[in-house]
């Protein structure tokens, strides 16, 4: 737990960028920027016209151009209106779900969270062919995509996703742990890994939009929490 005047556990110390941008050295080659920006301008200004299951299947076909060489593709599905939350990743059916209203917003916002929740089912097939019992036990995600995990163990000197991959098992372990020590982890090495991938994703795609973190960086988290914010208040 982060404690005014105590020294952070290890395990809570921020992900330095650097880690950040050799993973997405290799996740984001040059040509995938181009392909996606291309994607993205066909249908870009079109966007407020398509009805909901266009949009979800625009979003699917992102997953193609930008993360099929990387984790199993998540289904897109719409749910009820949901004033909370604009979507959700859901590892025991490997899906993303969309607020159906949403989906209403523009293109840019739509996109982003795509891109965040995309992220989520990245990081969880990474911790599950870095362990696949402890990421299964803790995750729960269908056979066939627990199958495709044992077939590409992560190699355990590829230190860059193997650091996101422990990272993003323990705090989706920890999450449901009781109190402060619990939600630490969960936003540190779960929610802000994901948002700042995103953030640094829209970058690379867009380099002169201006980003809207949805969760704030972790040197404001861990700021937030030290003058003695509670976790839901600091993200
Ligand atoms: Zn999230």
């Amino acid at each position: 737990v982060i404690q005014k005047d105590k020294p952070l556990p290890p395990e809570l110390v921020p992900i330095r960028p650097e880690v950040y941008r050799a993973f997405l050295d290799q996740v984001l080659p040059a040509e995938a920027i181009s392909t996606i920006r291309v994607q993205i301008n066909k249908v870009r200004s079109e966007w407020s016209y398509f009805d909901a299951s266009i949009k979800i299947n625009v979003l699917s076909n992102f997953h193609d151009a930008l993360f099929a060489s990387f984790f199993p593709k998540p289904s897109v599905q719409k749910t009820f209106a949901r004033l909370r939350f604009a979507a959700t990743f859901h590892p025991g059916d490997w899906s993303v779900r969309f607020s159906e209203n949403f989906l209403t917003h523009s293109f840019d916002n739509v996109f982003n969270v795509w891109l965040h929740e995309s992220y989520h089912g990245f990081l969880h097939f990474l911790s599950l062919r870095l362990s696949l019992e402890a990421a299964t036990d803790t995750l729960h995600p269908p056979s066939d995509i627990c199958e495709i995990a044992r077939k590409y163990p992560l190699a355990m000197n590829d230190l860059v996703p193997v650091t996101l991959a422990k990272r993003n098992l323990l705090g989706s372990a920890d999450r449901g742990l009781f109190g402060g020590r619990g939600l630490d982890s969960y936003y540190l090495n779960v929610e802000i890994s994901v948002e700042t991938l995103t953030e640094l994703t829209f970058k690379r795609i867009f380099p002169y939009a201006q980003y809207k973190r949805s969760y704030k960086t972790a040197d404001e988290y861990i700021k937030g929490r030290m003058n003695g914010g509670a976790p839901i208040y600091c993200c």
